[in-house]
């Protein structure tokens, strides 16, 4: 019999595993599920609105979703709709691509005043992802602090400091466009605990931010200045992004103050140690480092100096975690699913037929392309793997359909059509539905 795999997650690195399988082995029957009625993952919800470019990468896996032994299975939530050993008895092999879905935060008081936000709250409400959209954000913070240096810090960066009209044209949601526009946002302080050479931004999206119209990038002095530790390190490890990371940061120290619609300042050397407020937001209070070499990285060391930013918004930009699914092994202080090599593990004994790809196996870090060596090195090993429990026979979608309205790849294509339709009228790529009934409803037309 042929081999029958689900894949769980429908992202860059769960397109990538169908992929693959099917690459090696024509004849395979691969599922691919996700609890929305939508694919593509981070690609859909985690994309910035502004950079359609990198959205073309969904072609490819259209491509892998129009060959015969691809099934998309929507709406289909691993641990809600079926447990993961229902889908170990109805498939030979089953591929976890669940990502990392959450933000991470810094444990440190007044984290949860209102006024302070995960940057992953932030994104998946203006890119319209369901679980996102009753959320609220204080937009209309005239002092504004993004904790983080890397791309999602820059992305949310650049989406509060994007002049009224930019984002029109993309498929960022009608509600963010709304709200974004009658802000008052004046300044926005980026904070980075280490360096301008550990700065995790690429310097394509700093150079963005530069660009925008009305906004001028401000740096101290003293704090663009390259230390010892970093400029040994700089001089035998930096590579051209580093180095053009650091150049940008020093040219923003001579820039112009006070004449613009905006400023960002790119912060360094601050670690937030409080968010602080009457009952919101007022101020954080950060206390500054200084670096030091630890061998395998350069790390910060905290030097008792003190000082408050006034700010009415806050948004951690400091990184994704990975969430538990029940019945599915889960390394907490790792946030990921415990793994070698992809296959997944349950203390130090293998789980059989069962794998994991992605940022829900490596943490989450890289770019989308990135997951593809990722993904068919996993793919690799599992089909060199002897399957241990081969499946039921039972078609799957006999079973989950008794449960969930499951959306197929033909009900998606409804559903991207009539997206790409609304946005048409409006000169925009789509106009995106947020809300899964309205989507099954639409489907029910
Ligand atoms: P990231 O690149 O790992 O950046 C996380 C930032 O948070 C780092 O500056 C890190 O500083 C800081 N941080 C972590 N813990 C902190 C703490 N306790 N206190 C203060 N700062 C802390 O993660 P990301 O921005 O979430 O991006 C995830 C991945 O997606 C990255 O590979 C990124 O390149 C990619 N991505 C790409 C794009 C794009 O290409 N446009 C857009 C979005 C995301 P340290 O370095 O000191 O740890």
């Amino acid at each position: 019999m042929a081999r029958s795999v689900a894949v769980v997650g429908s992202g860059p690195s769960g397109f990538y595993a169908a992929a693959a399988v099917l690459k090696q082995e024509p004849d395979a029957r691969v599922d691919v599920l996700d609890r929305l009625p939508t694919p593509y993952g981070l690609v859909r919800g985690g994309v910035a609105p502004d950079h359609q470019k990198v959205k073309t990468v969904v072609r490819a896996f259209g491509c892998t979703a129009a060959l015969p032994g691809f099934r998309f299975l929507g709406n289909v939530e691993l641990g809600r709709h079926v447990t993961l050993e229902e889908l170990q008895g109805l498939y030979d092999q089953v591929i976890l691509a669940v990502g990392a879905p959450r933000g991470r935060t810094l444990g440190v008081p007044g984290e949860d005043l209102p006024g302070v936000h995960t940057a992953t709250d932030f994104v998946g409400w203006y890119n319209g992802h369901p679980d996102h959209q009753d959320l609220r954000f204080d937009l209309d913070a005239h002092d504004v602090v993004v904790v983080g240096m890397g791309n999602v810090a820059m992305d949310v960066t650049r989406i509060l400091a994007s002049a009224p009209g930019r984002l029109d044209t993309t498929d960022i949601t009608d509600r963010a466009l709304q709200r974004l526009r009658h802000g008052t946002r004046r300044r926005i302080h980026v904070l980075g605990r280490r360096g301008p050479v550990q700065a995790a931004f690429t310097p394509k999206e700093a150079q963005e931010i530069a660009a925008l119209d009305g906004v001028q990038v401000c740096a101290r002095a003293v704090e663009a200045a390259v230390d010892p530790v970093s400029a040994a390190w700089l001089a035998e490890h930096g590579g051209r992004s580093e180095q053009a990371n650091v150049d940008m940061v020093a040219g923003a120290v001579h820039g112009e103050h006070g004449r613009r619609r905006m400023e960002v300042w790119l912060r360094f050397l601050v670690s937030p140690v409080a968010f602080l407020g009457e009952g919101r937001l007022e101020a954080v209070r950060v206390e500054r480092n200084t670096l030091v070499d630890r061998g395998d990285r350069i790390a910060c060391r905290p030097t008792g100096v003190f000082e408050e930013i006034p700010c009415q918004a806050a948004f951690l930009a400091v990184g994704y975690r990975s969430v538990p699914i029940p019945g599915v092994p889960f390394d907490a202080d790792a946030g990921i699913v415990p793994n070698d090599g992809g296959a997944v593990l349950d203390g130090s004994a293998g789980v059989p037929d069962l794998f994991v790809v992605g940022w829900a196996k490596r943490g989450p870090s890289g770019l989308i392309g990135h997951n593809r060596a990722d993904s068919v090195a996993v793919v690799e090993r599992m089909l060199a793997t002897p399957v241990v429990r081969a499946s039921s026979g039972v078609d799957p979608l006999d079973v989950l359909g008794g449960r969930t309205r499951v959306v197929t790849w033909a009900d998606w294509e409804r559903l991207d059509a009539h997206e790409v339709a609304a946005g048409e009228a409006r000169g925009r790529p789509r106009v995106k539905l947020t809300d899964v009934d309205a989507m099954l409803g639409l489907l029910e037309k």
